[in-house]
């Protein structure tokens, strides 16, 4: 079987990886990877900077999603994986231009101790009854999607929106918490209220489960952080994978232009116009890409994935002298709400996040900006991004040091966002790709938007396709 791989991110070099596996155990399978850039990876990318790591999109997984870790190891990387600094994981908020600290207990976005949700002041004397009045919250009766902004404002109320959900939302997905579905984004809290009705109530039972859960395991087991990620940059990860990969099979540069499909399987055609037999597709490009390919194939299936929206994203790493910098408010960084009328969207304060990956003594602050309220300044230069993002850190943290180095990366229409009603999409999706022979689609835009979820899914879709060959 003769497999097209079309996309050269994360996804389709999972996917790869899987059929390689394949076929070295003589599945009798092939494939061929079709990336329209000049390098794979897709929006991870990193590189070494005199002993500081710079990451030009995602940081790291999320420890808890287990694919990529797996995946690391698998590709003899285990011995390079590290943990976040947990302890220095505290996180502000910017408030009237002042840096407020999340309060303690604080999970997500729910509440669940009372003197730090008392005391914080990052909400009102109004706000802070609502929240604990919360804990008499009934589920609501109906079934239906509804955006997160909805969803938090019928809990707590407006100002847990515009202070929590947006920033956190806005820095998570570059996406808009009135647009997010919540039963895409925030399955965990929907089911929450489905059972007590009030989160906080859920929220504390359900760690009172999880305490029981950690005082019955084994002594032994090892403390989980909540990142993990590449002592070397994320960029190891996906040099480890093209090195899995036979380089004849690897073709960049070679843009997919359309799909057409006949008794015989696929036509695939490339920009040079050539065309190309497969007996099988996986689609690992963004929805909108995917959409244009199958547009002479299946136009229903075309239509829905062209509604699932995206946004872009700016990353700018700016390296200074640590010695020049004013004390650093204590935590990972801070998140900006849109109230606040900033480009930045959120700031990480990347050297106290993971130990070891930034020279003795330099300190690396990484912005992000763009998302569904920045789209515009995608069009700057870098050097007016960077200098935009250089005023605000003035501003916000008093930093006037010149950055030994300062890097912007543009990652345009990258993020997919899941909108209210995205599941239902996904199924009809899922239908309709089902009723074409041999495709399959892989990538951030359907079943979570992290590395370790578009790994799981390029890793499925090739597997289906081995079975059927083996
Ligand atoms: C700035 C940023 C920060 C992030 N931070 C994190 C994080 O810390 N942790 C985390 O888990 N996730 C993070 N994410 C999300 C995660 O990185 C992505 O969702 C994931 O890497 C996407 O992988 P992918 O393979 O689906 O898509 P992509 O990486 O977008 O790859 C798709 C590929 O398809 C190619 N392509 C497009 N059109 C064609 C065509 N016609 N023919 C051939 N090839 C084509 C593109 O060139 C691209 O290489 C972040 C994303 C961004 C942008």
């Amino acid at each position: 079987m003769r497999v097209a791989i079309v996309g050269g991110g994360v996804a389709g070099l999972a996917a790869a990886f899987e059929l390689e596996k394949a076929r070295r155990a003589g599945a009798g399978v092939e494939y061929a990877l079709l990336e329209a850039s000049p390098r794979l990876g897709g929006v991870i990318s990193s590189r070494m900077d005199d002993g500081t790591v710079l990451e030009h999109g995602p940081d790291s997984f999320l420890t808890e999603k287990p694919a990529a870790i797996a995946l690391c190891r698998e590709l003899g990387l285990g011995d390079s994986l590290i943990g976040s600094d947990d302890s220095n994981r505290k996180t502000f908020i910017l408030v009237r231009d002042r840096l407020v600290a999340l309060p303690d207990g604080l999970m997500f976005l729910v509440p669940t101790q009372l003197m730090p949700t008392v005391l914080t002041p990052l909400f009102n004397p109004v706000t802070k009854l609502r929240m604990g009045l919360e804990w008499f919250h009934r589920a609501r009766t109906g079934q239906e999607d509804e955006s997160v902004a909805n969803f938090v404002r019928r809990h707590y109320g407006q100002a847990v929106v515009d202070r929590l959900a947006d920033p956190l939302l806005s820095g998570i997905y570059g996406g808009d918490a009135e647009h997010l579905s919540v039963q895409s984004v925030l399955p965990a809290m929907v089911r929450l209220e489905m059972e007590y009705g009030s989160l906080t109530r859920g929220m504390l039972a359900a760690r009172r489960k999880q305490r029981e859960a950690a005082r019955k395991a084994q002594p032994s087991a090892v403390k989980r952080t909540i990142f993990t990620t590449l002592r070397g940059g994320l960029q190891q990860l996906i040099d480890a994978l093209i090195a899995e990969l036979e380089p004849q099979s690897l073709h960049m540069n070679a843009a997919v232009q359309s799909l057409e499909v006949d008794a015989l399987g696929w036509r695939v055609r490339f920009a040079a116009r050539a065309t190309e037999r497969f007996d099988a597709v996986i689609l690992a490009t963004p929805a909108w890409v995917a959409a244009r390919l199958v547009r002479g194939v299946h136009g229903p299936l075309s239509d829905e994935l062209a509604s699932i929206p995206y946004s872009s994203s700016i990353t700018a790493n700016f390296v200074l002298d640590e010695a020049t910098l004013p004390t650093l408010p204590p935590g990972f960084g801070f998140l900006v709400p849109t109230l606040e009328r900033r480009s930045m969207l959120a700031c990480t304060f990347v050297h106290r996040k993971f130990q070891g990956r930034t020279a003795p003594g330099r300190a690396v602050l990484r912005c992000f900006a763009g998302g569904m309220r920045g789209e515009q300044m995608l069009a700057e230069s870098d050097a007016e991004i960077a200098r935009v993002l250089r005023e605000e850190l003035r501003q916000i943290l008093g930093i006037t040091s010149e950055p030994l180095v300062a890097e912007v990366r543009r990652w345009p229409r990258s993020m997919a966002q899941y909108s209210v009603g995205h599941a239902a999409r996904v199924r009809r999706i899922r239908e309709q790709a089902n009723t074409l022979r041999n495709l399959h689609l892989a990538g951030n835009a359907y079943d979570g938007i992290g590395i370790s979820d578009c790994i799981r899914l390029g890793q499925s879709a090739a597997r289906a396709l081995a079975q059927i060959q083996s």
